[in-house]
């Protein structure tokens, strides 16, 4: 049976992984240091309470089990945080990935897959974003996750680890069974927010900034279902199983929608009020990024399952309203 270690979880993207891995017969071991995640997320497997800094706990768990491959979702991802606190996000997403990155390779773990980011690219220099487009991040977060992408590169040539970056554009959705969702503290994410203005948890969604060159004035997101995400993980691993060579992949449907078109879907879906409040522009906000995904539909066949706007509002929503 293939053992997976999956750091980070109990966290909005890694709890549905560890879901989707349990219900592809593999067994599951979570390590998360419950930072942002909920021990309560995680639905199948092992679970240790830990930390990517603590190394004495990694050498200890890499030399008591034995794993196939390591998957890394475990990072800091505010854009505007990590330009206040730069030394949060270099300490976790890039040291203590390199912790990680270093048990593995004294244990001889050679299969590994990042949690990489369309924050890498920066600016858009195009109307969508391949691989090969120019990777000049604007912020200490993308900085950090692009560090660790040419880290791998080293670490492939000199050690052999072999990896996979997937590059997420808009991570949104819900578990489609209704027992995972997103759980930020604190939610600084559009559709959760618009869901929860339209619930009455929150009074309005503050618009950030209506005077981008977009057709409507608002910025334009790739929104990529979460259940789409997992299974492309799970591709990337089959062929590091099979033996491919480290590979980096761009994750989106390639369509964009604007914050105002988010909103008008979410009216639609929910049938709620949901008072709208124009607000100033948000820093480091780009007008328009969409994904140009045909490297992961080549070379994984990778086909998003979900990649309707209205399915996934409609997932949130069903997580969002859910019993509590
Ligand atoms: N946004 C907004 N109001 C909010 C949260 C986000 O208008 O309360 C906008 C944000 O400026 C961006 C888009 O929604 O243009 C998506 O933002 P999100 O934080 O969900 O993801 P990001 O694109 O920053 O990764």
């Amino acid at each position: 049976m293939t053992h997976i270690l999956v750091v980070g979880g109990a966290g909005y993207i890694g709890s549905h992984m560890v879901k989707h891995l349990g219900a592809l017969g593999c067994r599951v071991t979570t390590l998360d240091n419950l930072s942002g995640g909920f021990r309560d997320a995680v639905l199948h497997g092992a679970f240790i309470h830990g930390d990517l800094a603590d190394k004495a706990l990694l050498a200890q768990l890499f030399s008591s089990q034995r794993f196939d491959a390591v998957m890394h979702f475990a990072s800091h991802i505010q854009v505007g945080e990590s330009v206040l606190d730069p030394g949060k996000y270099y300490e976790n997403n890039l040291v203590n990935t390199l912790n990680l990155l270093n048990a593995m390779r004294v244990a001889r773990v050679h299969r590994f897959i990042f949690s990489s980011t369309a924050a890498i690219f920066g600016e858009p220099q195009s109307a969508t974003i391949g691989e090969a487009h120019p990777k000049q991040p604007i912020n200490p977060y993308g900085r950090s996750k692009l560090m660790v992408e040419q880290a791998l590169a080293d670490y492939d040539h000199a050690y052999g680890i072999k990896s996979v970056c997937l590059r997420y554009f808009n991570a949104a959705g819900a578990d489609p069974e209704g027992q995972l969702g997103e759980r930020h503290e604190p939610e600084t994410h559009l559709i959760p927010l618009v869901l929860q203005a339209a619930s009455g948890r929150r009074s309005h969604i503050s618009v950030f900034g209506r005077d981008y060159d977009t057709p409507d004035g608002t910025c334009i997101r790739d929104y990529v279902h979460i259940a789409d995400l997992c299974q492309a993980h799970w591709l990337a691993l089959q062929t590091l199983m099979q033996g491919a060579d480290s590979q980096a992949y761009n994750l989106g449907n390639g369509n964009g929608f604007s914050v105002q078109e988010v909103i008008e879907v979410a009216r639609q879906v929910t049938g709620c009020k949901i008072t709208v409040v124009d607000s100033p522009r948000r820093a480091g906000d780009p007008a328009r990024l969409v994904a140009h995904s045909a490297a992961a539909t080549q070379a994984l066949g990778w086909r998003p399952q979900h990649a309707a706007l209205e399915t996934l509002v409609e997932h949130a929503w069903r997580w969002e309203t859910r019993a509590r």
